[in-house]
């Protein structure tokens, strides 16, 4: 007989302990307090300063308890559980001592509970009652010590002091789950109060708007200013970034009223930024397309956005605007063959939306022209990490992060662009000692909180990479038998980086070559390292060597393949992973499987029942030439805005206008619908079901919350009826049905079904229905066989400053806005806290071309000028400016460089040479 089931127990009880509370006895995990273990076995105790996401506290003393062997009352929720404690948590005594605690608290609170907007959800009305304090005594205790005049100014949330029971759960939440330190307790005795940093105003203080503060505040403290409650929530994703945080929508009246962060969902646990806690108005926007709409016959297309939409399209039926669509597309096709049309899918779209779209291309259309904004931020981590490992995702997961001892984020704003993972970084550096890198040319928040900060020159990445495995190799740090078992190409790799020593770094770098050395002696001591990056990486016509700089860094260390460890590519988009996952790239079907492979392309038209060409299409970064040349004529773009989003708009404005036929499907009339022949208002996150796959490659469900507004449909619905009018039937009745032939089609999506994704999902790799899906790679090989060394020689950027153009500019993410704004610039809060675009630069600059804060300059580049308000700041460097690309009226990528990648194609988005000219003084 096995014995390994009573050592199994064994082992268990080594874990727990046994006590009596109220007599009753209770099993408890060691090391919980005695708070944990009462509530635990369902024994409740009253507490208002307790949070189990928080540090124990005992600010309340509500919480107190009779601990036999101890004198007086004690804090349950500071005491540890020890086996053998006998409690009493309601005795006359504790009963007495905890209604004159809430008298007091009472006492020195202002608030009218009847006008309270948290009154129906008020903890300490709630223990009130519990405790048998009768409303009127709470209406004659209340008298208050001083009186504070209540903070309206953040456009999301209302401060009102006189509210707040000092129970600290906010400045415990900012510093110890956020880590934003924004707030704090300011005096002491009665004076005591919360007081941001500086004591101003909190939409002028250091909060980054998280409002993790307002979701633990158990009074009216801090709420919402439209605080109302749902009717019902639905469990679904943030439709922002691609950490793909989960989140509630509330609803009431069919409309989404709330969101509030799913505490069991683990890219978050509860925690959302400004965008997902606040920016969902978007949704119920007056402007959301809600019928098709088709240009008026004789309007051009450089009408523009100047005119009114109902001087430019004619609201449509369906039938209509689908017969109109399918009969110019299949004209094309006759006249000038399948590859004269070419489409763009979506990283905001869901999976089984990007699977329909390039079936459709690939199966009605004819063609394998198709590609999406994957493009335009992390081509190269696909080419790259292919080379490298034989896949182009992330290696690790954010629970990995929990096992990190040294971060090293390279070409990332990570508290800006993805501010969870940012958030656990830091959490990480003050609790756990994790140490960290930062190297990125302009000073971002995480370079104060790093222990070497390498600030390189844009577009220097691979020599700083270079130079810092000189170094590991020349101090002979490097992981010898990971080299020996899992790699090959090393002896070409070394040779090269011979030459790349701290001192020719530091010429090219700009980086001092003593940090150079720490950084690298950090990298290579640590017993578990992992490299962060982000668009500064990718986004370079040296994109592909980049990633293959930061993959020999990785294999030089074996830090991959091991936990804690990992190749951690940034993804932008909520849905960006998931849209590369499901083909909608010009070279490859679903699960990265080559078009040009006999075996694939056969599996794909059994499945499909049409024959399919194996010859790669154009990408996104092709098309403008490829329709200037007159090689395509007819674009279907879904949910992109290539108008804005595009380098050198110019030439990407050119060639939509000579466009024959131009389709765009998407909620609101983009920069690039108003040059549409055909809009088809389309569902957003909330009005449909689905799934996103998010950067840790976990395939999460989105639920239909709302109905969509008028007319508009599912992304998926609207192209299967476009498909049935040029004459193939998709005959999907549902998304979960997608997902079974996605599936069917998919090796890394095999075991992926509807039901399968519960409350987590599931990361891929996930082959079959049994298999528990899989939290990182390469534990036991790489994708491609061994780890691939790449010899990475430093070129440099593709524009040179010169004499007319003597600044660098570098474009970018803020925290409170998204992609091109079609979504952040139309929520409220979001527009309120950053309402327009800036040109930043250094002080050192702006004094030597006279400028103040404030200035209206025009940045000009060989390609256009754009005019903005100027903001000085010390996280540009000399010589550096930098723009977000979120702005229409202020349009960066008016000036960007779009010069490609020649492997992956990427633009040089971070590196333009321009120069920069006051055009009139405006203090703003
Ligand atoms: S909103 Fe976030 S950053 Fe601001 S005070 Fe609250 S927790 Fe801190
Ligand atoms: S970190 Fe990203 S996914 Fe999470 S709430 Fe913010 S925008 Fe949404």
């Amino acid at each position: 007989m096995s014995t390994a089931a009573p050592n199994k127990f064994k082992e268990m009880e080594k874990d727990i302990i046994k006590l009596t509370i109220n007599d009753r006895q209770v099993i408890a995990k060691k090391g919980v307090t005695v708070l944990e273990a009462a509530l635990n076995a369902g024994i409740y105790i009253p507490t208002l300063c307790y949070d189990p996401d928080l540090k124990p506290y005992g600010g309340c003393r509500l919480c107190v308890v009779e601990i036999e062997g101890m004198w007086g009352l004690v804090s349950s929720c500071t005491t540890p559980a020890t086996d053998g404690m006998v409690v009493q948590t309601e005795t006359p005594s504790i009963n007495q001592t905890r209604r004159i605690t809430v008298e007091l608290i009472i006492a020195n609170h202002h608030g009218d509970c009847l006008a309270c907007a948290k009154s129906q959800d008020c903890e300490l009305l709630k223990i009130a009652r519990y405790l048998g304090i009768e409303e009127d005594r709470v209406e004659r205790l209340r008298k208050g010590t001083q009186v504070f005049s209540v903070d309206k100014s953040h456009p999301a949330f209302i401060r009102d002091l006189n509210k707040c029971i000092l129970c600290a759960r906010c400045v415990r939440a900012c510093q110890e789950i956020v880590c934003h330190d924004a707030i704090d307790i300011a005096f002491r005795g009665n004076l005591a109060r919360i007081a941001t940093f500086g004591d101003k105003p909190i939409a002028e203080s250091i909060c980054k708007s998280c409002g993790e503060c307002v979701a633990r505040c158990p009074t009216g403290a801090l709420v919402p200013k439209w605080e109302k409650p749902p009717a019902e929530e639905v469990k679904t994703v943030c439709p922002y970034c691609g950490v793909g945080c989960s989140i509630y929508l509330g609803v009431l009246d069919n409309r989404v009223i709330s969101v509030r962060g799913d505490p069991q969902g683990s890219a978050n646990r509860g925690s959302l930024c400004v965008k997902g806690r606040w920016g969902y108005d978007f949704i119920n926007h007056p402007e959301r397309l809600t019928a098709p709409l088709i240009r008026i016959p004789g309007v051009s297309r450089g009408a523009g956005q100047n005119g009114k939409v109902h001087e430019i399209f004619h609201e449509a039926s369906w039938d209509e605007a689908l017969k109109l669509a399918a009969n110019k597309l299949l004209e094309l096709r006759e006249a000038h063959g399948a590859d004269s049309i070419a489409a763009l899918s979506s990283a905001k779209c869901t999976n089984e939306d990007n699977y329909v779209m390039q079936k459709f291309v690939r199966a009605v259309i004819g063609t394998n022209n198709i590609d999406h904004c994957a493009r335009l931020c992390h081509a190269s981590t696909v080419v790259g990490g292919i080379a490298a490992f034989g896949q182009g995702a992330m290696s690790n997961s954010y629970s990995d992060f929990e096992k990190t001892e040294l971060f090293f984020i390279i070409g990332s704003n990570t508290t800006e662009c993805h501010p969870i993972i940012g958030s656990t970084i830091k959490r990480r550096l003050r609790f756990a000692g994790a140490k960290l890198i930062v190297a990125d040319p302009r000073s971002i928040e995480l370079g104060e909180h790093a222990a070497v900060r390498l600030p390189h020159k844009p577009g220097t990445d691979v020599a700083l990479l270079n130079g810092l495995m000189h170094v590991i190799i020349r101090d002979g740090l490097e992981d010898k038998e990971f080299i020996r078992e899992r790699t090959e190409g090393f002896e070409d790799m070394r040779r090269l980086v011979e030459r790349y020593t701290p001192e020719a770094v530091e010429a090219i770098t700009g980086v001092p070559k003593s940090d150079l050395e720490a950084a690298a002696r950090l990298f290579g001591e640590a017993k578990s390292a992992c490299i962060l990056y982000g668009m500064g990486i990718t986004q370079h016509t040296t994109g592909t060597d980049n990633v293959k700089s930061v993959a020999n860094l990785l294999l030089l260390t074996g830090n991959i393949g091991r936990e804690g460890t990992g190749f951690s590519p940034l993804r932008g988009q909520n849905n960006v992973q998931g849209a590369c996952d499901m083909g909608a790239l010009p070279n490859v079907y679903p699960g990265y499987q080559k078009v040009d492979d006999p075996a694939v392309k056969k599996k794909f038209e059994t499945a499909w029942g049409c024959k399919l060409i194996d010859r790669p299409g154009v990408t996104v970064t092709e098309i403008a030439d490829a329709i200037l040349g007159g090689e395509i004529k007819g674009l279907y773009v879904m949910g992109e805005n290539p108008m804005l989003s595009e380098p050198h708009l110019e030439h990407t404005r050119q060639a939509l206008e000579q466009l024959e036929f131009l389709v765009v499907q998407d909620i609101f009339l983009s920069e690039t619908a108003w040059l549409a022949d055909v809009v088809f208002p389309a569902a957003a996150f909330a009005e449909k079901d689905g799934t996103f796959t998010n950067t840790e490659r976990r395939i999460q469900r989105i639920r239909q919350a709302v109905p969509p507004p008028g007319e508009a449909k599912a992304d998926w619905g609207i192209i299967s009826a476009l498909a049935e009018k040029m004459g193939k039937r998709f005959s999907y009745q549902s998304a979960g049905q997608i997902m079974e032939e996605i599936a069917s089609l998919t090796p890394i999506y095999g075991g992926i079904r509807f039901w399968r994704l519960g409350q987590d999902g599931l990361q891929w790799p996930c082959p079959d229905t049994s298999h528990p899906g899989t939290c990182f790679l390469y534990q036991d090989g790489f994708a491609r066989g061994r780890g691939k060394f790449h010899a990475v020689e430093y070129i440099p950027p593709a524009e040179l400053i010169s004499k007319k153009y003597p600044l660098v500019l570098t474009t970018g993410r803020i925290l409170e806005h998204w992609h091109t704004g079609t979504m952040s610039r139309r929520s409220n809060v979001l527009n309120e806290l950053y309402p327009n675009g800036v040109v930043e630069m250094s002080p050192i600059d702006a004094a030597r071309l006279g400028f103040i804060e404030g200035d209206l300059v025009v940045v000009n580049s060989k390609r256009g000028r754009v005019e903005a308000p100027l903001h000085i700041t010390e996280k540009s460097p000399p010589g550096v400016i930098f723009m977000p690309f979120h702005w229409r009226e202020a349009a960066a990528n008016i000036l960007t460089n779009d010069a490609l990648d020649p492997l992956a194609k990427i633009p040089e988005y971070k590196v333009s040479a321009v120069n920069a000219v006051r055009r009139r003084k405006k203090i703003r």
